[in-house]
């Protein structure tokens, strides 16, 4: 298949000559990589169930793992689900933005799109390509991250050029996504309470000012992947968006950590260390983060890094756990995945 490329450039002709052309694909049952402020997505109409089957083929993911729908605006989530008080307040809080949330679903959204499951994770995205293309279209539309299965999810068209030239319609480029982690994804328990399945950049705190009781799932946050388990959201059991490097998560002191890094890095190695530790290391295998303590800046970073280490033809990239706290639990939930769920404790 030839995969059709289009910029957005700013001229609004241009772009909206190219999101009708995208609304045109989807609608007609094709696939198109599309922008969103978390990660690029791809996206199909959810109410075809051939274009869910042909993203699940385009990804080599498998068939359990239910799909994102994107909505227009967050009223938009009454048609396809049944959202309740609690979805109502969350919405005027953080829609449009990267919270989704898991309702209980209509009957108008095919089995193939959420796996079998009643429910459907739903999402209103804030990036105003993805918003326009899913208004264009008419349609909701389901869209996971748009990489192949298993590795870090594309936070640029190059990205998704890398992983799906070929295997679908169109890549809409939209630039470098904002966040660079994939949405909050929730479950909603009643009308005042909630549980994290996917930790994101809207955060525990941050649900809190608006629900009174807020829990983390603990297969979240648990260094765990055992075949046996059966997390709720199927996504979180798999060994999720490694390099093929070799991550090697050190929980150690920071000066620890350095020490550790600068005796056993021998050979093609790598390692994730903040600006300020640049010095410790020769240029060629450093992977900057951003400002130490500048959690946003790493999330927007990681996914991009584990691919350049790739690029560089890396053997093994060291990393240091990050701290399981609110700010950084999203960026804690994805760096234990790349490293297969395998942390090496190591005390000063
Ligand atoms: P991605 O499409 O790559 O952003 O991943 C979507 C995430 O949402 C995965 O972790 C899915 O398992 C999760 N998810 C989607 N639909 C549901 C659902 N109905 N119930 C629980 N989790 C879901
Ligand atoms: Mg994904």
């Amino acid at each position: 298949m030839n995969t059709e490329y289009q910029k957005i450039t700013g001229n609004p002709a241009e772009d909206e000559a190219a999101i009708s052309r995208a609304a045109q694909i989807i609608r007609a049952g094709g696939l198109v990589a599309i922008p969103t402020e978390t990660v690029y997505g791809l996206a199909g109409s959810a109410l075809i169930p051939e274009s869910a089957l042909k993203i699940y083929e385009a990804k080599g993911r498998p068939a359990d793992n239910p799909l994102i729908v994107h909505i227009a605006a967050p009223a938009d989530a009454a048609k396809i689900a049944y959202p309740n008080a609690l979805y109502d307040r969350l919405a005027a809080r953080f829609m449009p933005g990267p919270l989704t949330v898991i309702l209980k679903k209509r009957d108008i959204i095919p089995p193939t799109v959420t796996a079998g499951l009643d429910t459907v994770a739903i999402r209103c995205p804030s990036n105003s390509v993805a918003h326009r293309l899913i208004a264009v279209s008419g349609h909701p539309i389901a869209a996971p991250s748009a990489n192949r299965s298993g590795v870090p999810s594309p936070t640029s068209a190059e990205h998704v050029r890398a992983d799906m030239d070929g295997r679908i319609d169109m890549i809409l480029d939209g630039g470098e996504c904002e966040i660079g982690l994939e949405s909050t994804v929730i479950r909603l328990d009643g009308d005042d309470a909630c549980t994290i399945l996917r930790p994101g950049a809207v955060t525990a705190d941050m649900l809190a000012a608006v629900c009174r009781e807020v829990t983390v799932s603990p297969a979240a946050v648990e260094p765990s992947l055992a075949d046996d388990e059966h997390p709720e959201s199927p996504g979180m059991k798999y060994k999720h968006y490694a390099p093929k490097a070799n991550v090697i998560l050190i929980d150690a002191d920071e000066s620890v950590f350095l020490r550790y890094v600068r005796e056993h890095g021998t050979g093609r190695y790598g390692v994730l260390v903040p600006n300020e530790d640049a010095g410790y290391f020769p240029e060629g295998v450093l992977l900057l983060t951003g400002s130490r303590g500048d959690a946003k800046e790493y999330a927007r970073r990681l996914f991009s890094l584990l691919r350049r280490a790739d690029e560089m033809r890396l053997e093994t990239v060291f990393a240091k756990l990050p701290p399981k706290t609110d700010e950084y639990l999203a960026l804690y939930n994805r760096i234990i995945r790349a490293a297969g769920c395998r942390i090496l404790k190591i005390s000063g």
